[in-house]
């Protein structure tokens, strides 16, 4: 059975390339009826809190990203940690280094001076226990082989090989007796079960490093796919500036559907064919590893509200309406915005717009005016209002097509285009010179508040 896991440091938001990350997870699981998992990396008390984990949580959930068991919390293992470094001790694959930090700097001063590496040098690692004073702290270290090479099949990067020799005897447990990063991560994700590691490729070095704790414990190694980073659409390393933000602004300051957010992702570093747009059961079906490209994905902001558009305009219209309700604020009347969704949604690509458009609905009078569309109440447009209000006010049918066929008529005898007769239309009836279709918006507002609308404008 395929297991995956997605495994955050909750030291921020939910980014988005970690989105993508839990994203690729997820449907590979998915995909090979696996189980998906969560573990929440939280061994960096300093850094990590609550409100991040939340964060996360929540970026999950708005993605509607499931996970098939509660999430693992990495704090909370660190007894099973020092458990596993005890047993690497016992069986000859760890050791016990009593290095002061004094002399690990001396040491270090000295690999710099003759401009070597720096690293642990296996000081301790064939030396006698007993030679070290009674209790002087200590650490345990992995011992690493030090010929041949390990190479990893990786699913994305291919056959990647690096010499055992670079590879150093590293810290599992600290003096303190704290698991590091790098054996917390194998033991959970051996106890786990985890069997495919799908993450950023920023983590391939630690692949190198984390595989002899599974050769010196007999676990089975685990699947390796290191995913390319996202870049700026610049190329350069995505920054704020890119749209490196979390999840929640995606949806909270830009306006940006869920469904919409997990199809670029899905898109952005995996492709199938040519086709861009997947429901979740069609990523479900069509998600494979070997869609992975090897080169980093651009981000593409553009794309992304396009994309946003393009679901905005299928979404369902009651669920739009709630969504734009509560941008509105509580003057806003679901069942009207609703009943206007089909007019609203062809107009915007995020629910910003998409509330901004149908704000005019819930205006009060005296409506507010923007600049240009008071420039546009001239006294002959004004008087123009007045006859468009009289003749309004006999039409029998307030429907988006009389009102249409009706005014058109009027535009032709009076020889105006129909442009010079909309423009002041809409001013009045908004306060903005931008709006769905006149007509629509007539029939929206309804005969009385569109006429009083008028009214309070014509002369
Ligand atoms: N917690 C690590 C991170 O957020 C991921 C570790 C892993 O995937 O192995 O970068």
């Amino acid at each position: 059975q395929v297991v995956t896991r997605f495994a955050p440091s909750p030291t921020g938001f939910l980014h988005i390339g970690g989105a993508r990350t839990a994203l690729f997870n997820w449907l590979y699981a998915r995909h090979h009826g696996g189980k998906a998992l969560l573990r929440i990396e939280d061994t960096d008390r300093k850094r990590s809190n609550q409100e991040a984990i939340d964060a996360i949580l929540d970026g999950l959930d708005w993605l509607c990203l499931d996970y098939d068991e509660p999430p693992v919390f990495q704090s909370e293992r660190a007894v099973r940690h020092a458990e596993v470094a005890a047993e690497l001790l016992a069986s000859g694959n760890a050791y016990k280094c009593y290095a002061t930090p004094e002399e690990l700097e001396a040491m270090r001063e000295e690999q710099r001076a003759k401009k070597l590496p720096l690293r642990y040098d296996g000081r301790w690692r064939d030396r006698d226990p007993a030679d070290a004073p009674d209790d002087a702290p200590y650490v345990i270290r992995l011992k690493t082989p030090t010929e041949g090479e390990l190479v990893i099949e990786d699913r994305v990067q291919g056959r990647v090989a690096v010499k055992n020799a670079e590879i150093d005897d590293y810290i599992l447990l600290r003096g303190d007796g704290t698991p590091t990063y790098m054996l917390a991560v194998v033991v959970d994700d051996h106890d786990m079960g985890v069997t495919h590691i799908v993450r950023g490729d920023d983590h391939l070095n630690n692949a190198f490093r984390q595989l002899p704790i599974y050769h010196a414990m007999g676990w089975k190694e685990p699947v390796y796919a290191h995913i390319p980073l996202i870049h700026g659409n610049d190329g350069a390393k995505l920054s704020k500036r890119h749209g490196a933000m979390g999840v929640d602004a995606y949806r909270d300051e830009l306006g940006i559907l869920p469904e919409a957010l997990f199809n670029y992702l899905l898109r952005l570093g995996w492709g199938y064919g040519d086709q861009e747009e997947f429901t979740r059961e069609e990523a479900i079906a069509a998600f494979t590893l070997e869609g992975v490209g090897k080169s980093p994905s651009r981000f593409d902001m553009k794309k992304l509200l396009s994309m946003n558009g393009n679901y905005i305009r299928t979404a369902d219209n009651a669920r739009l309406a709630e969504l734009a309700a509560a941008e509105i604020g509580p003057q806003a009347d679901v069942a009207l915005l609703t009943e206007a969704m089909p007019v609203l949604k062809t107009r915007a690509r995020d629910l910003h717009e998409l509330a901004d458009g149908a704000a005019f609905l819930f205006k009060t009078r005296p409506l507010a005016m923007n600049e240009a569309a008071a420039a546009l109440l001239t006294d002959d447009a004004k008087a123009l209002l007045g006859e468009v209000s009289a003749r309004l006010k006999a039409e029998q049918h307030w429907t988006t097509e009389a009102l249409e066929a009706n005014l058109k008529a009027y535009a032709e005898e009076q020889g105006l285009g129909l442009g010079k007769l909309a423009q002041p239309l809409r001013a009045a009836l908004t306060g903005q010179t931008t709006s769905p279709g006149i007509f629509d918006v007539l029939a929206l507002l309804g005969r009385e508040e569109s006429l009083a609308r008028i009214d309070a404008q014509a002369l």
